[in-house]
């Protein structure tokens, strides 16, 4: 495109309504930044992806190849291949013992956990309708409630409890117009875990108001005291409840795209045929290899072990690498890879808040990404991901605690 076109488009492009508060994946920017001035030559340690740093075990990838040469190279049916969809209710109905039993009909396979969460807040929200979003959460939600023309509205979870917010919190903050919470455990961005009782009692008080619970488990499998609680397993009924996962994190399948909801019958046709009009199925060689990790149990479940084993590990070594500097506060990570820092001592006079004048330090000074806490609406934090490599996260937090104290002396 010519220098010429390019003005002119910028001149006549006004945004349409339906992105006029649109905002770019922060965490994605961190990442293009890091990758920018590596290209320019500098050496920076990346810890603001959040995806696991581990290749996608062997026996998938080989069922991938087998599934290519077998044909599975054209369209599925728009809620994905009935195989899979059957070993997503098989996994389920193990932890699900309320009424309705969960059926393939129930399920709907989409390009990763992305477009299901998406795809369930367009199909269940819409203007004048609030939804309550747990703060500080990942911050595609916001967005995604936005771009159904809900309103999104974060509930600040508690410092003193991992920043999680409780059945109180949440009653407090919502109006008539509340139509659904969203809950993410472990977390995104804080790695904290809801236990039963906690759990309970939000699925107790959305049951009681008629809300919509939809519930990403996407991290639940990378937890360091067992696969953490989930909803499913405590609901008597999953009239109002939309369960999301996928493939991505536990079974380092990031790049495969493959997520699925687990919704009521109406909910689920409603979202297949959202997505029979923009994307279709995800790819069905994906698709062969998520059948494969969830299938091979046994094969998937070293797989999983090895690597939750590694993070926990990571965990462990950052939390006691983090001792050296006692005023630097952070949310005890019990899942997920990330640890959510409080850099509120480090604040000046800015307005973006202290977190991204942090990261921004950090990275140019010190040559170590972080995801600046505003991006998950708590500016004076920020968010290092530990899934990189052990020398690196441990060398990332060693040039965290340098950046700090020179901003907090
Ligand atoms: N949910 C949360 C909380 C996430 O952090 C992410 C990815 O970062 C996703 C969902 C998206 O995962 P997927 O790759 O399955 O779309």
């Amino acid at each position: 495109m010519s220098p010429v076109t390019e003005t002119a488009t910028h001149r006549v492009f006004a945004p349409s309504a339906n992105i006029a508060l649109l905002k770019e994946s922060a965490t994605i920017a961190v990442s293009a930044r890091a990758k920018a001035l590596r290209a320019a030559g500098r050496t920076v340690i990346d810890l603001g992806a959040g995806e696991p740093d581990f290749d996608t075990p062997e026996f998938i990838r080989r069922a991938a190849q087998r599934a290519i040469d077998a044909g599975a190279t054209h369209y599925t049916a728009t809620e994905g291949i009935l195989p899979l969809r059957e070993a997503v209710v098989a996994l389920a109905a193990a932890e699900y013992h309320g009424d309705e039993p969960i059926t393939p009909a129930d399920v709907v396979v989409s390009n990763g956990s992305k477009q299901s969460l998406f795809n369930a807040c367009f199909v269940l929200f819409g203007p004048g309708d609030e939804v309550l979003i747990p703060t500080p959460s990942w911050t595609s939600y916001y967005e995604m409630v936005a771009l159904a023309r809900a309103e999104a509205v974060p509930v600040h979870g508690d410092p003193t409890n991992g920043l999680k917010v409780t059945a109180a919190m949440l009653a407090d903050a919502a109006t008539p117009a509340t139509k659904g919470l969203m809950l993410n455990s472990p977390c995104n961005p804080t790695g904290s875990v809801y236990d039963r009782s906690e759990l309970a009692a939000i699925l107790a008080l959305a049951e009681e108001r008629g809300w919509w619970v939809i519930s990403d488990d996407i991290y639940r499998q990378i937890a360091y005291a067992g696969v953490a609680p989930s909803l499913l397993e405590l609901a008597g009924s999953r009239d109002r409840l939309v369960v999301i996962d996928g493939v991505a994190k536990a079974y380092a399948m990031t790049g495969w795209r493959i997520g699925w909801a687990i919704a009521p019958r109406p909910v689920a046709a409603a979202m297949s045929a959202l997505q029979s009009h923009t994307t279709s199925n995800a790819a069905a060689v994906s698709q062969h290899a998520a059948l494969a990790a969830l299938t091979e149990r046994e094969a998937a479940g070293d797989a999983i072990a090895r690597m939750v084993r590694e993070f926990h590990a990571r965990r462990d070594a950052v939390v006691a690498a983090l001792a050296d500097e006692p005023r630097l506060p952070f949310v005890y990570p019990e899942g997920a890879f990330y640890l959510y820092l409080d850099v509120s001592a480090t604040r000046g006079d800015e307005r973006s808040g202290a977190g991204t004048r942090f990261a921004r330090h950090l990275l140019d000074a010190h040559g170590a990404a972080v995801v600046p806490g505003a991006a998950f609406l708590t500016p004076d934090w920020v968010r290092l991901s530990y899934a990189a490599p052990r020398d690196q996260v441990l060398e990332g937090v060693r040039r965290a605690i340098t950046a700090f104290r020179e901003l907090a002396p």
